[in-house]
């Protein structure tokens, strides 16, 4: 039997349709795959009915599905893939301490334990306070740390019962879909609802407006400087702002000097000093500033005693007219030296300098291994001087001390969310210090280092007459 042309087509397009053959370019930017959206009002929306699902999964579901993303991330292939990501995106930071960062958040970030039920019992009966979802978050994230953060947050936020809409920082895009991806990915091969964990591949001011606008976001989550803070303070929403910090490091002579000097660089140094908690300062007592400095030239840091070589630092890092200069920002020491004109040694990790408290160096949130040292005739001048370097940020500060009076002293009048006694900054966050890591430190609003029970509401339930059984 003979078939017509049009008809044998007919015949091919539905053996084709059938057998679901996409061509891949198609498959891979289908809006809303992996939870990446071109329009960030379509996230919001996608995010709230899978909230709706999520809610009715019990919770082992949801610590099945942590578990997943903590295994995917782990895989070496993947901490290598987005560290290494990251760092050629953004210019900034150091892969090997990258890998770290993101191991720490693997491991210590708390999932569904975290959500600690109180109970009052008594002649009246029985009463639970239970944290439970807040619904679908907005979350802005920053370009110091796009993956721990985004990795972090998704973590805390799935474990209280919320689904969350990203909004990254645009210089970390690629990066921060990449962990959005793998996020899915993971929640996929577990059989968990889609748009869990959702984001625009299309962020800006105005997208990050929009998810603070946007009547479906519960809360808002912020990490980052003082601008996108106050911009979530405002909204009118719930809103968690973990802001900008410039952490001192004090040192009294009663310190273990040698293990001061060590610890300081160790901290300062660490991911080339993007991390908000990093030492940005040092504060020391005359009698062992010397000592200090030639222990910390023992760990890799390099002094610049010319004035105006430090003024022209100044200049370069931080221009009068304009500010935070970010083509520094996260850059090796060699590099600020090269592009400073100085020779140091090869491996030099930390450039030091003596300055006066009121210089641009030591004022100023650099994140770049930098670390001027202020001198102060005693400890009571050194608190004096901290507190006023750290401006009131409440975020974090480092003291080197065996005086328990003055580190106590120091702990009351500087009021930072983290205080670390005798460690480098990182053992704020859990590395060689003891308790849980995050990547958003909410100072200005209060709630310290964010857990899963920070992303969830207190709401009592009430039971009369019954259930006092002491
Ligand atoms: P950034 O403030 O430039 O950007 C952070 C995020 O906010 C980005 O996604 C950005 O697009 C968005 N954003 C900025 N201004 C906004 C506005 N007015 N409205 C809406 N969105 C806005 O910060 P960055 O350079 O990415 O990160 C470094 C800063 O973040 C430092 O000050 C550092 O101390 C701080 N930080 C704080 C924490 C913490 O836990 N407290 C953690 C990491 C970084």
């Amino acid at each position: 039997m003979a078939i017509d042309t049009q008809a044998l087509q007919t015949i091919i397009r539905r053996v084709i349709d059938s057998m679901d053959l996409k061509p891949a370019q198609e498959e891979a930017t289908e809006d809303g795959k992996n939870g990446i959206y071109e329009d960030i009002d379509k996230a919001i929306e996608a995010a709230d009915k899978a909230q709706k699902e999520y809610m009715r999964l019990p919770l082992a579901r949801r610590t099945e599905i942590i578990e997943a993303i903590r295994d995917e991330f782990a895989k070496p292939e993947n901490i290598d893939e987005i560290c290494r990501m990251v760092v050629e995106e953004t210019g900034m930071g150091d892969y090997e301490n990258k890998k770290l960062k993101q191991q720490l958040v693997i491991d210590k970030t708390p999932g569904v334990e975290d959500l600690v039920t109180e109970a009052f019992t008594g002649d009246d009966g029985l009463t639970l306070v239970e944290l439970s979802p807040f619904g679908v978050i907005g979350a802005i994230t920053p370009t110091t740390n796009p993956n721990e953060t985004i990795l972090c947050n998704s973590i805390g936020m799935l474990a209280a019962g919320d689904t969350v809409v990203f909004s990254p920082h645009p210089r970390s895009i690629n990066s921060s879909l990449r962990t959005v991806e793998l996020i899915n990915k993971a929640i996929d091969s577990v059989g968990g609802p889609k748009n869990l964990v959702v984001t625009t591949n299309h962020p800006s001011l105005e997208s990050s407006q929009k998810l603070m606008q946007h009547p479906k976001i519960r809360m808002l989550v912020a990490t980052g400087g003082p601008g996108v803070v106050k911009a979530v303070l405002s909204s009118g929403k719930k809103a968690i702002g973990a802001g900008a910090g410039n952490p001192p490091a004090l040192v009294d002579e009663t310190a273990d000097i040698e293990k001061a000097a060590k610890d300081i660089i160790d901290g300062c140094s660490f991911d080339n000093n993007l991390p908000c908690i990093a030492e940005k300062e040092v504060v020391a007592v005359d009698q062992i500033a010397d000592y200090l400095i030639f222990n910390m030239k023992k760990h890799g840091a390099y002094e610049i005693k010319d004035q105006d070589t430090i003024d022209r630092l100044a200049e370069m890092v931080y221009p009068k007219d304009k500010g935070l200069n970010r083509d520094f920002v996260g850059k090796p020491a060699t590099y600020i030296a090269e592009k400073l004109g100085i020779d140091v040694p090869e491996g030099t990790r930390v450039l030091i300098m003596e300055t006066d408290k009121d210089h641009t160096l030591a004022q100023q949130e650099l994140m770049m291994p930098i670390l001027p040292i202020v001198r102060v005739k005693d400890v009571d001048e050194g608190i004096e001087t901290a507190v006023e370097l750290e401006h009131g940020n409440r975020h974090t500060a480092i003291m080197h001390s065996n005086n328990v009076r003055k580190l106590d002293e120091m702990a009351k009048k500087v009021q930072t969310t983290i205080f670390v006694k005798n460690g480098p900054s990182y053992a704020g966050i859990g590395v060689g210090g003891e308790g849980h890591t995050t990547f958003t430190i909410a100072g200005p609003t209060g709630e310290g280092l964010t857990s899963a029970r920070t992303f969830a509401r207190k709401r009592r339930c009430v039971l009369v007459g019954s259930f006092n059984i002491r």
